[in-house]
């Protein structure tokens, strides 16, 4: 008889936060499939549980899914488990997943702490309609892209962010999506966790003078309203606003410009006159 594959979710840094159930699980299960059998050990030396385990990481994640599913379909168990929160969210599991359930292997929860969920859940934006965007990418081009296609979305956005990357993440956001609110929610369930309330403007001030340490998850809110946008909409308004904020008067006008969709240069020409005595 075919064994399972249990998907099971471990702490994003509060031990504590690991389910009896997945305790369970892990020392039950024949073998653990982990992303990093260095972090799978430390885990499982902290609850006690002996058990082999085997690597299953981006790379390696064709042919190991082949083996890994047939040593199920042979009859084992496995537990797969990733370095902190869900396996399959922005982490390795979705092709074992759907080598799995191709091969007819039936594949089990096993839920728990998710870093995206978490801070959506504490962040006081809206919470009934909300998509996951995942990380952005270091490609400047597809990034910006990316951002494009969602300048319109309505719902609450949760996005990953390494701390090396957020201020030209949040620059970005600004840039592109204009200024709104944003949770920066931050060391999740560790010693300095905290839920960083405020705008977008703000948080590129913050991060610019203090910078960024740990592990975030961004929830920004969605579009605003075509009325709650209109007084904002000023181009020589917003041109004046991005030049408080540091921006020289081209960058400042290339960007209203760029965020109100208007002719860049006639931005430009009319910012020009307004405040060259400025730059
Ligand atoms: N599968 C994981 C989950 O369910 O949360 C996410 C894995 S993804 C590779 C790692 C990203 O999750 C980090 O870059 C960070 O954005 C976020 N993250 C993980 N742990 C976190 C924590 N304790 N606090 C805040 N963000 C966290």
């Amino acid at each position: 008889m075919a064994g399972k594959l249990y998907v099971v979710a471990t702490p994003i840094g509060n031990l504590g936060d690991l389910s009896p159930r997945a305790q369970q699980t892990l020392a039950q299960a024949d073998f653990i499939a982990a992303e990093d059998t260095r972090v799978g050990a430390r885990l499982l030396n902290a609850f006690g549980i002996k058990k082999p385990q085997v690597s299953y990481f981006e790379h390696n994640r064709k042919a190991k899914g082949e083996q890994i599913a047939r040593r199920i379909e042979a009859g084992e168990n496995c537990a797969l488990i990733t370095d902190a929160g869900t396996p399959a969210i922005s982490d390795p599991g979705c092709d074992l997943v759907e080598i799995c359930a191709q091969r007819g292997v039936e594949v089990v929860a096993v839920p728990g702490p998710c870093a995206a969920i978490a801070a959506l859940s504490v962040g006081g934006l809206p919470c009934g309609r909300w998509c996951f965007e995942g990380f952005l990418s270091v490609n400047k081009k597809s990034r910006r892209q990316h951002l494009e296609e969602i300048r319109e979305e309505k719902r609450t956005m949760v996005f990953y962010e390494a701390p090396h990357k957020l201020l030209r993440t949040l620059e970005d956001f600004y840039e592109i999506l204009g200024d709104r609110p944003i949770v920066l929610a931050r060391e999740l369930t560790k010693i300095h966790e905290e839920a960083r309330r405020t705008t977008l403007a703000q948080a590129l001030e913050h991060y610019r003078q203090n910078p960024p340490r740990g592990e975030f998850v961004l929830v920004l809110a969605g579009a605003p309203d075509s009325e709650e946008r209109a007084p904002k909409e000023n181009p020589m308004e917003l041109t004046a606003q991005l030049m408080d904020q540091g921006l020289s008067l081209s960058e400042a006008a290339k960007q209203a410009a760029r965020r109100l969709n208007l002719p860049k240069n006639s931005v430009y020409q009319q910012a020009l006159s307004q405040f060259s005595e400025k730059e």
